[in-house]
């Protein structure tokens, strides 16, 4: 790993509904990013909020020599694609997340700037006294521990978004058109490097979460289907365990009537069980086959690059007197790009 230059540091926040906690938010972030070394943008992307958050971005935009950006959207779009917007918008060789509600203090800015110019892809935040309810709590827990084993991505808290990213990641999961996301999980699947870090975690002081127990279900699934397809593939699992189960039953009926005889199996009821335990499975199997086509027409629809290039890098041809035929300039093309490496 090497270290990464820093040329310029976006700090990247969605916000809807947010007025109460914008002046402080501001006024935080500004500071905190006042310790940087390196130049640095405030890119605030208004979710459609339906208070005054988007006139006092604007205000802070328009003031003279501010840092601070303001993209505003025309309506609720949710968090995850506010923060794509401000991606689009941005410029910084590192780029920053953070929430509005100041749920994830400003001042950790330069500690994840330090840990990118390190040369992590992604860093990420666990944090250290989370200040939510249990109610939320757990299901991120469950979500967390799905996650690692079915992406095999170490990361102990996605639900975190106080999270740096690279450059090179941020222009990956912008050539990425699906239209759920979930950043954490979408930028992981990207990055080589990735770290965490431990940061403290507050309450949230003004106004409620914006997310109803109905919109976190929707962003489960969207965490789930952005990364994988395996739940479909559950069912052919389901279905192959369950006709196996039922082929055991009926081996092991065949088995005592030949032994006890034809009063011990109830009258053959217990093998119209071994019968439909067989033809379930069988269906699953089915249904996980249509799952099969149905994950692979998912990940076309989708249309993710099929690879992202960080770099290429070729030695230059040497200098050689001028060359006139085409065909000796052709040959000596094909011998740089032998010699590429990566
Ligand atoms: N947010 C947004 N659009 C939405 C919902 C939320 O931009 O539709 C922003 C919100 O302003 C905040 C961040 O996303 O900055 C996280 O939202 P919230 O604090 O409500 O989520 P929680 O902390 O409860 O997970
Ligand atoms: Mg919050």
């Amino acid at each position: 790993m090497r270290p990464y230059p820093i040329n310029c540091v976006s700090i990247v926040i969605p916000v809807y509904n947010e007025e109460q906690s914008l002046p402080e938010l501001l006024r935080r972030t500004e500071a905190a990013c006042a310790q940087l070394t390196q130049p640095f943008e405030i890119v605030l992307v208004d979710d459609g909020s339906r208070d005054d958050s988007a006139q006092i971005l604007q205000d802070a935009a328009e003031r003279a020599g501010s840092s601070i950006v303001a993209v505003i959207l025309n309506r609720n779009y949710g968090q995850h694609a506010a923060i794509m917007a401000g991606f689009e918008q941005c410029k910084g060789d590192v780029v920053i997340t953070l929430d509005a509600d100041l749920q994830n203090p400003p001042e950790e800015i330069p500690r994840l700037v330090e840990q990118a110019a390190l040369g992590y892809d992604v860093v990420g935040t666990v944090r250290n006294n989370r200040q939510d309810s249990a109610w939320r709590r757990w299901p991120s827990r469950v979500i967390n521990l799905a996650v690692q084993r079915s992406t095999g991505v170490a990361m102990s808290d996605y639900g975190c978004m106080l999270r740096a990213y690279r450059r090179t990641i941020v222009d990956a999961m912008l050539a990425c058109r699906e239209r759920s996301t979930f950043i954490p999980i979408l930028a992981n699947s990207f990055a080589r490097h990735t770290t965490e870090v431990l940061v403290q975690h507050a309450e949230r002081e003004h106004g409620d979460s914006k997310y109803s127990p109905m919109r976190l279900i929707n962003l489960m699934f969207d965490l789930v289907t952005c990364m994988t397809t395996t739940p479909l593939r559950l069912l052919s699992i389901i279905g192959f365990s369950m006709a196996i189960v039922g082929g055991l039953f009926a081996f092991m009926l065949i088995f005592l009537r030949l032994i006890f005889g034809a009063a011990w199996a109830g009258d053959g009821s217990f093998v119209l069980f071994a019968v439909l335990f067989i033809f379930t499975g069988g269906q699953f199997i089915g249904m996980g086959l249509l799952g099969e086509y149905l994950g692979r027409m998912y990940s076309d629809v989708r249309a993710r690059p099929r690879f992202f290039i960080e770099k290429v890098l070729r030695s230059q041809p040497p200098v050689a007197a001028p060359v006139t035929t085409a065909a000796v300039s052709e040959e000596s093309s094909t011998s740089t790009s032998n010699q590429v490496a990566s």
